[in-house]
């Protein structure tokens, strides 16, 4: 493709994007498992839902499985991001596994939530997609109370007898407009519905989705890196396009871009899911720059300082080991 100079193109580049506490705090737990503990270290599942991230820990002696039955007796099992339920963790004990925990905080949060109004006899309307990691983790902790509800389109089927006492909690990674357009539903057909006592979208889904609002607005393209699997980033693209995008496309990295999609195109805007390193999206603005795009300017829309300390069992080994 020609490469123009022309004055009018530029690049935006959403502000906060990728890593998030949680995704940052899974990563080291597993980097730190290996230095500590030598490879082979299991993790149940993706530790992240990223590619490039699973294949890098790969090749440091990670070993992925889907289920624990694929963990050898007396190895170690890094637990993903995600959750998992009680039952993972019984399997676990009876199979005498040593387990490190990765979930992030605001998903055992959920599940804490989850298990509080099971106990208090509600039945929860647990907002969220079918087979996901996350939302079959919270939902094993309280089979019975939970109802999964995949977005306002599954409200009109939903039945309760009178008086069940009804609640809803979400997956951390939705949509936040498309969630509440949920609940109000919800709360229109069943008035009885009690709020959770805080947001179950964590900060960095409602970062992101602000972030990419704002330069969606004026992009005629916008482009996310994160994996297909990724809920949040696939998110991203739906909210880019609700806000106005010209076009948007979600990328694993810069080789799935089609030169077609800058045909016309003035104006980029440029993001990444809460499990994407940053070098990929270096790599995106390395080739836009290639193709006449000029060096991007980054839009701030909000600050992120959060970190969490790693698994308490994890830190008690590496003080151990000193
Ligand atoms: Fe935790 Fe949110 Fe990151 Fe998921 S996206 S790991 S809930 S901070």
């Amino acid at each position: 493709p020609a490469v123009a100079t022309d004055g009018d193109r530029d690049v935006l580049l959403a502000a906060p994007r990728g890593y998030c506490a949680g995704v940052d705090r899974a990563v080291i737990t597993v980097e730190k498992a290996l230095d500590l503990y030598g490879a082979p270290v299991y993790v149940r599942k993706q530790i992240v839902h990223n590619k490039h991230v699973v294949h890098g820990l790969e090749e440091r002696g990670a070993v992925f499985v889907e289920e624990l039955g694929e963990v050898p007796a007396g190895a170690t099992v890094v637990f993903s991001a995600h959750g998992v339920s009680p039952t993972v963790h019984a399997e676990a004990t009876e199979r005498g596994l040593k387990t490190i925990d990765a979930t992030c905080p605001l998903v055992t949060k959920v599940h804490h939530e989850a298990k509080r109004f099971a106990k208090e006899d509600y039945q929860i309307l647990l907002i969220g997609h079918e087979g996901h990691e996350e939302v079959e983790g919270t939902a094993g902790e309280a089979p019975d109370h939970i109802t999964l509800v995949q977005g306002p389109a599954d409200v009109d089927d939903l039945e309760f007898a009178d008086g069940t006492k009804l609640s809803w909690l979400s997956q951390t990674t939705l949509s936040v407009d498309e969630t509440m357009e949920t609940v109000d539903r919800l709360r229109a057909k069943f008035p009885q519905l009690e709020d959770p006592p805080s947001d179950d979208i964590c900060y960095a889904t409602q970062n992101r989705q602000l972030a990419v609002k704002e330069i969606a607005r004026t992009s005629d393209l916008v482009i996310v890196v994160g994996s297909a699997n990724s809920s949040n980033s696939v998110r991203l693209v739906e909210v880019a396009l609700e806000a106005g995008a010209g076009s948007a496309y979600r990328v694993d990295d810069v080789s799935e871009i089609e030169d077609a999609w800058l045909e016309g195109v003035e104006s980029v805007g440029v993001t990444s899911g809460a499990s994407v390193p940053d070098d990929l999206v270096e790599g995106v603005l390395t080739f836009l720059t290639e193709r006449g795009y000029p060096t991007a300017t980054a839009v701030h829309t909000a600050e992120e300082s959060l970190i969490f300390a790693l698994p308490p069992e994890l830190r008690k080994d590496l003080r151990a080991a000193g």
